[in-house]
């Protein structure tokens, strides 16, 4: 099986769900994420960040109802250490940074948390809140920091209802192009 057919076959199973207290389903949510990646200009390997930045929800189930989300499942970490089997850091740091970066930015932004959707809010108290003055400098230390909070912007973004998007076919070609030689087209897979 490729990556890509791995990745198309994950995000079948369980990609229609919604994306916990959102408009858009996961698979949706994932989509508008790479596409505003896209449309900024951002490298392949960040688009594919966007793309895959939450399926470590998809790996390991969570009940659907955010309000029944009691505890943070560390979808960032799931999906980071899955990413990191099959592409180069470039794709799975800014993941497992993804999660980090809000927490981030509600400490040095303002604004930003002010625009945060109430799911969102939500998970960031499960998340730890805001950053500590220590904790963002060594977020600012990692070298992915800078993708990451770009990842987070596009995560934030693509949360609108209907809008028509490519679909995962389109990126197909980029998944295997990415992909670690090794993983990928053999049977120990997975
Ligand atoms: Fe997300």
């Amino acid at each position: 099986m490729t990556t890509s057919e791995e990745l198309f076959s994950i995000y079948e199973r369980g990609g229609a769900a919604a994306y916990f207290g959102e408009a858009v389903s996961m698979s949706e949510h994932g989509l508008q994420a790479a596409f505003f990646a896209r449309a900024s200009g951002a490298a392949d390997a960040l688009v594919l960040a966007a793309l895959l930045h939450d399926v470590g929800h998809l790996l390991e189930a969570v009940p659907e109802d955010i309000a029944e989300w009691k505890s943070d499942a560390h979808h960032e970490l799931i999906g980071s250490r899955w990413l990191a089997r099959r592409f180069g850091a470039d794709v799975s740091e800014p993941v497992r940074l993804h999660v980090p970066a809000k927490r981030y930015l509600c400490a040095v932004d303002a604004s930003y948390f002010d625009k945060l959707s109430a799911a969102s809010v939500h998970t960031l108290r499960l998340q730890g809140g805001p950053m500590s003055a220590a904790e963002a400098a060594a977020f600012e230390r990692e070298p992915f920091h800078r993708q990451a909070i770009r990842v987070r912007a596009w995560d934030d973004q693509g949360k609108v209802p209907q809008l028509a998007v490519p679909d995962f076919g389109h990126y197909r070609e980029l998944i295997d192009r990415l992909a670690l030689a090794g993983f990928g087209n053999s049977s120990g897979g997975g």
